[in-house]
């Protein structure tokens, strides 16, 4: 069963919404498919407090669906459904939804974002929304003076500890090796702020607390003669050991660097595919915003909608 569409966007995060904002408004009829998690994951944070245009602040999911229908006003088709393979070697691209339906597109925008890396304790789901948080720039404003931790060695660790020092009181960083894997700078940033304590080699074996997160469980040296479990106090546990970019079906068709995003022409949304877009953290491992990914859309749908033209005229 085959559909054609001229439009085809693959992703419902900020950067898929948008684009499908700006598609639907250039007469291009998108069709969006939501993914597995529809809204991507503003969805699983709390209070967004950062996107232009809310001062109030406004939650994740009500954002997204603030999003949505503003596309679906314009005529944007937003379905249900997950891109399972792609075949970009011709035209009109091909793309699977659901193992079962392709669609046959002239352009394809896929904003399939990221998922941060979580260490896969029960207690990360439990707390998930009370106290455990994966983007410290999202939910750091909440923790004002507490106490918080930082999980992972490396520049997205330490740069996080180092803006939750601004704002908390103070500041764990927990490294399961005994350095750090950042780049020098951000290490000596981390290694001389006074609110940040490093504690290096060890490991968190779980989180309590009653109503929400109130301190880790954590081990030093496991395994070894002088392993150490200890408890820690903590309003916060974040996680900052890396992300992974949902690119798996789109390997070998089109280019990816070493970690799995999608390389872009430097300032674009354009792909080495002609046609093919990528927005949003996809194709971003530095900024990772909604209101970041939100411009990419724009951008790519104003270059599928150049060309298309271009392909019609
Ligand atoms: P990285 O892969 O560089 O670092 C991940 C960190 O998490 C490592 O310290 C790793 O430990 C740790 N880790 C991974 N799994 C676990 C686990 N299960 N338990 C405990 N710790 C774990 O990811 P980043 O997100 O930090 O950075 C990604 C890329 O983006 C890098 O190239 C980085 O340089 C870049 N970046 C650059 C920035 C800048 O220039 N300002 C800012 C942010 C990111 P271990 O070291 O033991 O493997």
């Amino acid at each position: 069963m085959n559909e054609r569409v001229k439009c085809l966007i693959i992703g419902s995060g900020p950067a898929g919404y948008t684009a499908a904002i700006y598609a639907s408004r250039a007469n291009l009829s998108p069709v969006l498919y939501e993914g597995i998690q529809p809204g991507g994951q503003l969805t699983t944070t709390t209070e967004v407090e950062n996107f232009p245009g809310y001062p109030e602040g406004i939650t994740g999911t009500e954002l997204m669906e603030d999003l949505k229908k503003q596309a679906t006003k314009y005529g944007a088709d937003a379905r249900s459904g997950i891109a399972t393979s792609v075949d970009f070697s011709s035209n009109p691209k091909k793309v699977v939804i659901d193992g079962e339906k392709t669609i046959e597109a002239d352009a394809v925008i896929i904003s399939t974002g990221a998922s941060a890396k979580y260490l896969g304790l029960p207690d990360e789901s439990k707390y998930a929304g009370m106290g455990v948080s994966a983007c410290a720039t999202c939910d750091g404003f909440f923790y004002r003076k507490k106490t918080v931790a930082v999980v992972g060695g490396g520049d997205t660790a330490c740069e996080e500890a180092i803006y939750l020092s601004g704002l908390a009181g103070k500041v764990y960083l927990i490294v399961r090796k005994p350095s750090l894997r950042a780049s020098k700078v951000m290490q000596d940033r981390v290694l001389k702020n006074e609110k940040i304590e490093v504690l290096f080699e060890t490991n968190t074996l779980g989180l309590f607390g009653d109503n929400g997160v109130e301190g880790a469980h954590l081990v030093k040296r496991a395994g070894e003669s002088g392993e150490e479990k200890f408890d820690i106090a903590i309003d916060g546990f974040f996680l900052a050991i890396g992300h992974k970019p949902n690119t798996d079906i789109f390997a070998g068709q089109i280019d990816l660097d070493e970690v799995g995003y999608i390389k872009t022409v430097p300032g674009t949304p354009k792909t080495n595919v002609a046609g093919v877009f990528a927005a949003g953290d996809v194709a971003d491992p530095h900024y990772r915003q909604a209101i970041t990914a939100a411009g990419s859309g724009c951008q790519a749908a104003i270059e599928a909608e150049r060309y298309l033209s271009a392909l019609e005229g």
